[in-house]
């Protein structure tokens, strides 16, 4: 499980910083007409004529954010794309460009960035966005990635946190958990190797909630399915925190409170069977486990017959008056209040 890297460590020294960069970035190629000029000058330049454009950013940190014992470069580069793509997609808004800027130490020989650049180029050329430029710099310990991703929307099709009405559905994408159990897997995995290294892990059981946590897919397709079906939600979030965190974010910014029903939460078998194995409760796992990035949205009730039945789009709840509060109705027919939890990074 740990990767076994080709066995080739060329030191960073050796090709100095616009070496690297150069070397990093020689294979990306231009696929946006809005991308005029990409990387190699002191900016890049971007013609968006009458579109309104959606910046994002995000910085992921060693230690914090990942972990390179069991998160191959390749896959940390393509997850690093992945988590800004779905803030662009939660605007209702298509992705264009990223800059990519990483601080490395030492530690680090050039084929490992080479492995993180082919992670991000994967990214880039699924997803269909130009890598326009960046920043490499050394850190003293440890590997910083920040990427800004770039978008682009019509003047009125932006989707917000803040529009959900009373009386609309409460619709998520995919299923919820599976990234934080793969996790939980995962550090198992790591704890079993340090033991044993010569130990090779039987993980067959897990590929789709390992998957979900190491290569994890921005909604591309949730936007464009919407779009289809001629639904525009009223308001959205990605679910980057958990479940319970995002619905607080659309009922506060909204003015709405919301009833969501346990039975609806949408599991994978995985998720279930390995809730049981570890002991955990599933529920919790989806409400607060968060790194799903699935799309959360409201939409009118008007709009629920042409997303009814739709394998990818499951309701869990409606949004109700402010006054009702938020609500996790459980299987019991109980009602508890949806506090948040979200990642403890601090
Ligand atoms: P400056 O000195 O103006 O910051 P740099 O030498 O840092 O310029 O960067 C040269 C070019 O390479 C710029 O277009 C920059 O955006 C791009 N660049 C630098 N680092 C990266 C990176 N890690 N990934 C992608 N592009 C990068
Ligand atoms: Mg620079």
């Amino acid at each position: 499980m740990i990767e076994n890297k080709n066995q080739q460590r060329t030191p960073l020294s050796q090709l100095g910083e616009f070496g690297l960069i150069d070397h990093l970035t020689k294979n990306l190629k231009v696929k946006q007409n809005t991308t005029v000029k990409s990387i190699g000058d002191d900016a890049a330049v971007l013609n968006f004529a009458n579109k309104q454009i959606v910046v994002t950013t995000d910085l992921l940190v060693e230690g914090v954010h990942f972990d390179l014992s069991y998160m191959p470069l390749k896959h940390l580069g393509y997850k690093a794309i992945m988590v800004n793509l779905s803030d662009v997609y939660a605007m209702n808004a298509k992705a264009t460009q990223v800059t990519i800027s990483i601080a490395v130490s030492s530690r680090f020989p050039l084929e490992a960035l080479e492995d993180l650049y082919s992670g991000i180029e994967a990214a880039a050329s699924i997803y269909n966005i130009d890598v326009i430029g960046g920043d490499t710099t050394s850190s003293n310990k440890g590997l910083l990635i920040s990427v800004t991703a770039i978008g682009e929307v019509l003047a009125g099709d932006e989707v917000y946190r803040s529009g959900a009405q009373p009386n609309d559905l409460l619709v998520v994408s995919g299923d919820l958990g599976a990234a934080y159990m793969g996790l939980q897997v995962l550090e198992r995995e790591k704890e079993v190797y340090k033991v044993n290294p010569n130990n090779q892990p039987d993980l067959d059981a897990y590929t789709y909630i390992i998957e979900r946590q190491l290569k994890p897919e921005a909604r591309k397709d949730i936007i464009a399915l919407l779009k289809k079906l001629e639904v525009k939600p009223t308001s959205m979030i990605d679910v980057s925190d958990g479940l319970s965190s995002e619905i607080i974010h659309i009922c506060k910014q909204g003015e709405v409170g919301c009833d969501l029903y346990e039975e609806k939460i949408p599991l994978d078998p995985q998720v279930i069977s390995t809730c049981e194995e570890f002991n955990i409760d599933s529920t919790t796992v989806a409400l607060n486990g968060g790194e799903d990035y699935e799309l959360l949205f409201t939409i009118s009730q008007a709009d629920f017959t042409k997303i009814k039945g739709n394998p990818s789009l499951t309701v869990i709840g409606y949004i109700k008056e402010e006054k009702e509060g938020m609500h996790l109705i459980t299987r019991a027919n109980t009602k508890i209040p949806i506090e948040a939890q979200g990642w403890k990074n601090f």
